[in-house]
């Protein structure tokens, strides 16, 4: 062997124990960097190191980054399942993306069945369709949701370059207070618009005829029972709306029981005319606390109910029953009793089982719905137990805060 050929031998040695080198340490960057967990680099010979530790930093940073947006995702995601409305991801095409429970909630979606599905196909309101198709989304649109039972405002907010947001929400309850309102105003109208007819009808006829002045006393006679119903009528609502704006009525006030029922007795008597048994019974000594004027109101309207719904010859029996657990009013009558259907919707404003009878004893249909409102404040309830042809029995029921041991021994 020459000395050429022992030095060459030489050199590819050294160069083959240098590849393997580089190549070790090369394996050993592979298995690191493979590892899905960050760990400290290994130890590396020559440059190695650094490029060890730069790919180190590196991914430090990408992790931390990975992490961060791991997080914000979460959050965000957690912030729209917190929202008190339905929010859903729609893509360029409105192919629903995702959706927080709300949504799931209010429109019925299945998050694994409908991912990807056009929302048409999932929503399928026609009101929804047609606000898709015109694509004006400055205002939601309402609609029905899938069982019927509730109403939802949905809109569509679009962000990025080409998604949107379909935010829902459950707005039965204003939609139900609008109807009422809607409703109310109607029911009034129509009230005051009939003894107004009437009244413009015989002003009408005194200034056409002439007549004399028998006559004109005649009509003014038809005329005053007409302007004496719309008076109730005015008096009833601005009863009610007293009732639902006021404060709430003192509770160390004392409302003598006493005095109270008697004046209702005198009322109900005045309004029979004699044609009623009427009773007052008293169990327990007991006054209120609260707003005189507002339970004096809910007890004559009880009672003056009792009378106009008991026909001449029944019996009419007012009740005070007070222990310390708790108080109760009651009516009882013997008359035309209410059947069981109509019992929820009582103290409805201006729901009458019989609107015919209700006018011609000069009902306005707010009678119980006053006293509801009335009881309602003092935390007591009104109950209602009633047999069509045998008899009504109304009840309000008071709590024990709001008795106080009366001052002297209540008598019927
Ligand atoms: P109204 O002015 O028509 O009497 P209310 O609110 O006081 O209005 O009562 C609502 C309806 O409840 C009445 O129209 C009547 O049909 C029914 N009602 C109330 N009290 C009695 C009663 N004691 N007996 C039978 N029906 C009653």
């Amino acid at each position: 062997m020459t000395w050429l050929e022992i030095g060459l031998a030489l050199l590819a040695a050294a160069l083959a124990v240098a590849l393997y080198r580089q190549l070790r340490e090369f394996r050993k960057l592979k298995r690191w960097a493979s590892q899905s967990r960050l760990s400290d680099p290994p130890e590396a010979e020559g440059g190695w190191g650094e490029v060890f530790n730069f790919l180190h930093r590196h991914r430090r940073v990408m992790l931390k980054r990975r992490r961060e947006l791991a997080q914000l995702m979460v959050r965000s995601r957690r912030g729209a399942q917190a929202l008190p409305y339905g929010v859903a991801v729609l893509d360029a095409d409105y192919r629903l993306d995702w959706c927080n429970d709300a949504a799931r909630d209010q429109l019925g979606f299945d998050a694994d069945r409908d991912r990807g599905q056009p929302i048409v196909n999932i929503v399928r309101a026609p009101e929804f369709v047609d606000y898709l198709r015109v694509a004006d989304f400055s205002e939601p649109v309402r609609l029905g949701s899938p069982g019927g039972r509730r109403t939802l405002s949905l809109q569509i907010v679009s962000f990025g370059d080409e998604d949107h947001l379909l935010l829902s929400q459950d707005v039965t309850g204003a939609a139900r207070v609008e109807a009422m309102r809607r409703d109310f105003v109607a029911n009034v109208s129509h009230e005051l618009r009939t003894p107004l007819t009437v009244l413009a009808g015989f002003l009408e006829t005194i200034q056409d005829l002439k007549l004399d002045a028998g006559r004109v006393r005649d009509y003014v006679g038809l005329m005053a029972p007409q302007a004496e119903r719309m008076k109730h009528l005015i008096d009833d609502l601005l009863t009610l709306s007293v009732l639902e704006h006021a404060p709430p009525p003192p509770d160390a006030e004392r409302v003598l029981m006493r005095p109270l029922l008697q004046r209702v007795r005198a009322e109900a008597d005045a309004l029979s005319l004699g044609k009623h048994r009427i009773s007052l019974e008293v169990a327990g000594s007991h006054d209120l606390l609260g707003a005189e004027r507002e339970i004096a109101s809910a007890f004559t309207n009880l009672v003056t109910n009792a009378v106009r719904y008991t026909p001449a010859g029944g019996d009419i029996r007012l009740r005070w029953i007070s222990t310390d657990a708790g108080g109760e009013f009651s009516v009882e009558d013997s008359g035309i009793g209410i059947d069981p259907e109509h019992l929820p919707r009582l103290t409805e404003r201006f729901y009458r089982v019989d609107r015919g009878r209700s006018r011609e004893t000069g009902g306005t249909g707010l009678g119980l719905s006053i006293v509801k409102h009335a009881l309602a404040r003092h935390q007591a309830a009104l109950a209602v137990d009633s047999r069509p042809g045998k008899g009504s029995r109304f009840s309000a029921r008071f709590p024990a805060t709001r008795l106080a041991a009366a001052a002297q021994k209540v008598q019927g």
